[in-house]
C-alpha cells in the first residue's frame, strides 16, 4: 500500500475554480486521461492545480533574484500535492515567432543539417554557422536572411491620372493638406499642376526615388535645412523598418501597396551565394529546407558517407517522429508563425521526444485536435513512448480513441461549473464504459450514421482552386444541409474551406476559436449587448444616471478600471493577472454598490450565472439573450466572466450563440468539437441542426466521427498530406462514401453505420 502511494502523485484537498475538496492520486510512468463535460473543472485540476503547483515549487528552488524574473504562479487551493516532478505542459499556444523561426529551427533539424553540409558538401565552405541564416556569416546580404524582400506595387501606391495638387500618393500622410504631401508640394522641383502620367523620366524618379540634396529652389514652406527624401526611401524609412511603432500601426495600408517577393538574389534560400553553392548529391540545403519531411528523409538516405552517417540518423529518427505526430507535409522552411495550434503542439511533443530527460510529468490538453481517426492512432504511439521512456503523462481528451490508451482514467463532473467539480469515476477503460457518468452513457450510445440525409437547396461552386497544396480543385458544396470536409492533417482542408471559400462567397460567416476581439473588460453581459439593458434598470430603479454602473466611467473601481483584477505585464513571459485590492474583484465603487435592483447590487448580478439571470430577469430582450446562451449550453457561464478567460470551445459557442436567430447564412466551422465532450457533441448537433432549420448552410471541418456521421454530405480530401494531398477524393452523400474501399476516412465511419 505504502509503496502504491510512492508510485504516485498525491493530490489532497483541491479547490480551485469549481473543484470541490478533490483528492486524488495519479500513478507515476503511466498515461491518465482526465474527461468530462467542458467546464467540468478538468483544466481547474490539472493545469491549475498540477501543473501550478510544479511551476511554483520549482521557482522556490531558484534564487530570490531569477524567482523575481519567472512567471508568476499564485499558489493554487489546495492542501497538497506530494511526489510531484517537473510537469511539462504541451499545450496548443501557437510557437508564433518571428520569420527567423522555422521548423527546421525549432526542431533542431536545420542544426543538423547544417553540420551534415559543413562535414561532407562539396565544395566545403566552412564552418556549419556558415549555413544559418541567422548569422551574419550565413546570411543572403540583400534580404538579410529572410529568403523574402518588400516591393512596392507602384500602381497601387501612386494614381497617375493625378498631379501633386490632386494628391496621388495613396497612403496615410501624404495626402492633400497632410505633412508629408506638404513636403513635396514645396520642393519647388516639380510642377504641380501636371498630372504624374506626363512627368519626364527624370521628374518621375526624382518624386519616387531620389535623396540626399537640398532643392534649389524651394517655396518657402521647404524646411531649411531639410534634405531631399522621394516617396519610397521615405516611406520605407518610417514604416518598413523592422520594429517601428509606425509599420505596426499602419500595417493596412501598407499591405496595400506592398507585397511580399522571393529574394531575387537568393530566390527563397535564405543563404548567400557561397553556402548555396555547396552541395550533397547535387543538392543544397535551401534545396533541404523547401523538402517535406517525407522527402527529406528519402534524401538522408541516399546519402552513404560514412562520415556523416551518426547525424544523418540522428535526422531521420527526429523526422521520423514528425512523420508519426502527423505533421509530415510540412517543410523545413515553413516558419512557425504559419503553424496552426494543432500543429504547434506536435512540434512541440516531438522536441519533447528529443530530449533525454526521463521522470518528467508531460501534460496534454487535447492533442488529438486538428487529426484524422487515422493520425491519432499514429500519435498515440508516441505517448506511449514518452511513458515507456519512464514518464507520468497525464492528457486532458475527449476523444474516445485517446482515452482507451490511458492505463488510469479520471472522470470529472457530473456536470459544468457550479454542478461540476468532482470525481465521478476512477479506473480503466472497460470500467469507464460501463460506468453511470455522462462519459459512460455516451460511450454506449455513440451516434449512428443518419439513415435520412436532407436534401440540398442549392450549390455553392469553387473552380480550379490552386493555393498552397491544392491541385486545381472544382467542387461544389451543397447548400442547406450540413457538410462535413473530412481528410488527414495537411490535406488543404482549411486551405480550401478557410481561404478560397471566403474569397468566392465574401458572406460566409466564419466561426473559429480565435479570440474574440474585444477590450479586456468585455465580458458575457456586454458581448451579448444585454449589459446596456441591466444598467438602465439599476438607473430607473435608483432614480440615478446609467453611466454610473458602466465600467469605464467614474462608478467604475479607479484601481482597475472596473476589470477586478490587476495585470501585470511581464514583458516577454505570460502577464500576471491578480485580484484588485481595491475593490477586491467587485468592480465597483462601494457608493454604486449600495444601489440594488430586486436585492442585488450590479456586481451581484455580473456574479450571475446565465442560468440563475435567468430566474432574475423578467424582461424579454434580456431573457431571449440569455436564452442562446443557455441553448449553446454556455448557462453556467457568469455574466462578468471576462471574454479572455472562455476556452476556445466555450468562445466558439458564445459566437455561435450570437448567430442563434439569422436565417440562410453560410457558416464555416473549423473543427468545432474541439475541447467538447461528446455530450457537447450532441448538443452542438442541435444548434447546428437549428441553423439549418433556418435556411443555413453549414460547413463543417471535422475529425469528430460522432459529428462527421451526421452530415448531409461529405467532402473527403487527400489522399495524403502537403503535397501529396490536395485533391478531392469523395464529394457526396455518407451511405456512397462507405463504399469505397480505399478511403482511409470511410474505414473508421464504418463503425457508425446503423
Ligand atoms: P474544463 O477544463 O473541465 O472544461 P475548467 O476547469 O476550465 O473546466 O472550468 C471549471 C469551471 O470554472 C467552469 O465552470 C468555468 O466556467 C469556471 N471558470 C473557469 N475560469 C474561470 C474564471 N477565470 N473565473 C470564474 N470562473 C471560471
Ligand atoms: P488541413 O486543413 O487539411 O490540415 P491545410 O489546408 O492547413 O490542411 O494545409 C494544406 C497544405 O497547405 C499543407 O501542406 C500546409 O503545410 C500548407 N499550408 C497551409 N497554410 C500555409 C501557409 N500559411 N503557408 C504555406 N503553406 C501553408
Ligand atoms: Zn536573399
Ligand atoms: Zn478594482
Amino acid at each position: 500500500m505504502n509503496q502504491s502511494i510512492e508510485q504516485s502523485i498525491k493530490v489532497t484537498g483541491a479547490r480551485n475554480k469549481n473543484l470541490r475538496n478533490v483528492s486524488l492520486a495519479i500513478p507515476k510512468k503511466q498515461i491518465t486521461v482526465f474527461t468530462g463535460v467542458s467546464g467540468s473543472g478538468k483544466s481547474a485540476m490539472v493545469f491549475d492545480t498540477i501543473a501550478a503547483e510544479s511551476q511554483r515549487q520549482l521557482n522556490e528552488t531558484y534564487s530570490s533574484f531569477i524567482r523575481h524574473r519567472l512567471p508568476h504562479y499564485g499558489q493554487p487551493e489546495v492542501d497538497s500535492v506530494e511526489n510531484l516532478s517537473v510537469a511539462i505542459v504541451v499545450n496548443q499556444k501557437r510557437i508564433g515567432g518571428n520569420a527567423r523561426s522555422t521548423v527546421g529551427t525549432i526542431t533542431d533539424i536545420h542544426s543538423l543539417l547544417r553540420l551534415l553540409f559543413s562535414r561532407i558538401g562539396r565544395p566545403f565552405v566552412g564552418y556549419s554557422d556558415v549555413f544559418s541564416f541567422n548569422n551574419p556569416q550565413g546570411m543572403c546580404p540583400h534580404c538579410e536572411g529572410l529568403g523574402k524582400v518588400n516591393t512596392f506595387r507602384i500602381e497601387s501606391l501612386i494614381d497617375k491620372e493625378k498631379s501633386l495638387n490632386e494628391g496621388p500618393i495613396r497612403f496615410p500622410t501624404f495626402h492633400p493638406g497632410e505633412v508629408r504631401w506638404k513636403r513635396y508640394v514645396a520642393t519647388g522641383l516639380f510642377d504641380n499642376d501636371k498630372k504624374l502620367k506626363d512627368y519626364s523620366e527624370e521628374e518621375w524618379d526624382t518624386l519616387l526615388y531620389k535623396t540626399g540634396f537640398k532643392p534649389p529652389n524651394p517655396t518657402k514652406e521647404w524646411p531649411p535645412t531639410s534634405y531631399y527624401e522621394g516617396i519610397i526611401p521615405r516611406i520605407e524609412r518610417t514604416f518598413l523598418s523592422k520594429d517601428s511603432r509606425d509599420s505596426r500601426a499602419y500595417r493596412e495600408a501598407i499591405e496595400q501597396v506592398v507585397a511580399e517577393t522571393a529574394c531575387p538574389l537568393c530566390h527563397g534560400g535564405r543563404l548567400n551565394q557561397e553556402a548555396l553553392s555547396c552541395k550533397i548529391n547535387g543538392t543544397s540545403i535551401a534545396d533541404c529546407a523547401r523538402m517535406q519531411v517525407n522527402e527529406l528523409i528519402v534524401f538522408l538516405e541516399s546519402i552513404e558517407d560514412p562520415a556523416a552517417a551518426t547525424i544523418v540518423d540522428t535526422c531521420i529518427t527526429r523526422l521520423k517522429q514528425l512523420l508519426l505526430v502527423g505533421i509530415g507535409y510540412l517543410t523545413m522552411d515553413r516558419e512557425t508563425a504559419t503553424l496552426s495550434g494543432g500543429e504547434s503542439q506536435r512540434i512541440k511533443m516531438v522536441r519533447q521526444l528529443g530530449s533525454s530527460l526521463t521522470d518528467l510529468t508531460y501534460i496534454f490538453d487535447e492533442p488529438s485536435i486538428g487529426l484524422h481517426p487515422q493520425d491519432v492512432h499514429n500519435m498515440n504511439r508516441l505517448l506511449l513512448q514518452l511513458r515507456d521512456k519512464g514518464n507520468t503523462v497525464i492528457i486532458v481528451e475527449h476523444d474516445p480513441d485517446v482515452i482507451r490508451i490511458a492505463d488510469h482514467i479520471i472522470d470529472m463532473g457530473p456536470r459544468a461549473g457550479l454542478a461540476g467539480g468532482t470525481i465521478v469515476y476512477e479506473g480503466n477503460w472497460d470500467g469507464l464504459r460501463h460506468a453511470d457518468t455522462l462519459t459512460g452513457k455516451c460511450l454506449r450510445q455513440r451516434a449512428r450514421l443518419k439513415s435520412e440525409v436532407r436534401e440540398p437547396t442549392g450549390w455553392l461552386h469553387i473552380r480550379d482552386a490552386s493555393l498552397h497544396n491544392l491541385k486545381q480543385v472544382s467542387v461544389s458544396i451543397p447548400t442547406g444541409v450540413l457538410t462535413a470536409v473530412t481528410g488527414v492533417a495537411g490535406s488543404g482542408k482549411s486551405t480550401l474551406i478557410n481561404q478560397v471559400l471566403p474569397g468566392v462567397y465574401p458572406e460566409a460567416v466564419i466561426i473559429n476559436q480565435d479570440m474574440i476581439q474585444a477590450s479586456s473588460r468585455s465580458n458575457l453581459a456586454t458581448f451579448t449587448g444585454i449589459f446596456d439593458d441591466i444598467r438602465k434598470l439599476f438607473a430607473e430603479e435608483n432614480r440615478v444616471s446609467p453611466s454610473l454602473f458602466s465600467f469605464n466611467a467614474k462608478g467604475a473601481c479607479p484601481e482597475c478600471n472596473g476589470s477586478g483584477t490587476i495585470t501585470m505585464d511581464l514583458a516577454f513571459m505570460d502577464s500576471l493577472v491578480s485580484v484588485c485590492e481595491a475593490c477586491q474583484g467587485r468592480r465597483f465603487h462601494d457608493d454604486v454598490l449600495q444601489y440594488h435592483l430586486r436585492g442585488s447590487s450590479i456586481s451581484d448580478v455580473l456574479a450571475m450565472t446565465a442560468d440563475e439571470a435567468l430566474d432574475f430577469f423578467t424582461e424579454p430582450g434580456i431573457l431571449a439573450a440569455l436564452l442562446r446562451i443557455q441553448q449553446v449550453g454556455l448557462g453556467y457561464l457568469t455574466l462578468g466572466q471576462p471574454l479572455s478567460t472562455l476556452s476556445g470551445g466555450e468562445r466558439q459557442r458564445v459566437k455561435l450563440a450570437a448567430e442563434l436567430d439569422h436565417s440562410g447564412e453560410i457558416y464555416v466551422l473549423d473543427e468545432p468539437s474541439t475541447g467538447l465532450h461528446l455530450s457537447d457533441c450532441e448538443r452542438l448537433m442541435s444548434i447546428i441542426d437549428r441553423l439549418v432549420a433556418q435556411d443555413g448552410t453549414v460547413i463543417v471541418i471535422e475529425h469528430n466521427l460522432d459529428i462527421i456521421s451526421q452530415a448531409d454530405w461529405i467532402i473527403d480530401m487527400g489522399p495524403g498530406a502537403g503535397q501529396d494531398g490536395g485533391n478531392i477524393l469523395f464529394s457526396g452523400k455518407p451511405a456512397e462514401l462507405l463504399e469505397s474501399p480505399h478511403s482511409v476516412t470511410a474505414k473508421y465511419l464504418r463503425q457508425f453505420r446503423t
